[in-house]
C-alpha cells in the first residue's frame, strides 16, 4: 500500500481523500422520505410508514456512498484508489 503518489499531470504530492460518490441530491431524497415515513408511523397511514422507511433507507445507504481516491494537492486532479 503507497503512502504517498506523484500526480501524473503535474508531478506534485497526491493525498489520500474520500470523495461522496453519490448524489447529494439522493441523500436528501433519502432523509425527507424518513422523515415522511416516520411521520406517517403516528398517522392512521402508519402501514404506509413501513415500505417507505425501508425505501429511504436504501436511498441513504446506497445514495451515500464513499468512494476512496487520491487527490493532487497542486492540480486537483483525481485518482481511483483500489
Ligand atoms: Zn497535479
Amino acid at each position: 500500500m503507497l503512502n504517498e503518489l506523484k500526480c501524473p499531470h503535474c508531478g506534485g504530492m497526491m493525498e489520500r481523500r474520500t470523495l461522496n460518490g453519490g448524489c447529494a441530491l439522493n441523500a436528501t431524497l433519502g432523509i425527507i422520505s424518513l422523515a415522511i415515513g416516520i411521520s406517517l408511523f403516528f398517522s392512521p397511514l402508519f402501514w404506509l410508514g413501513i415500505p417507505l422507511c425501508i425505501f429511504a433507507l436504501y436511498i441513504i445507504i446506497f445514495g451515500i456512498n464513499h468512494k476512496p481516491v487520491w487527490m493532487c494537492k497542486s492540480c486537483g486532479s483525481i485518482i481511483e484508489r483500489a
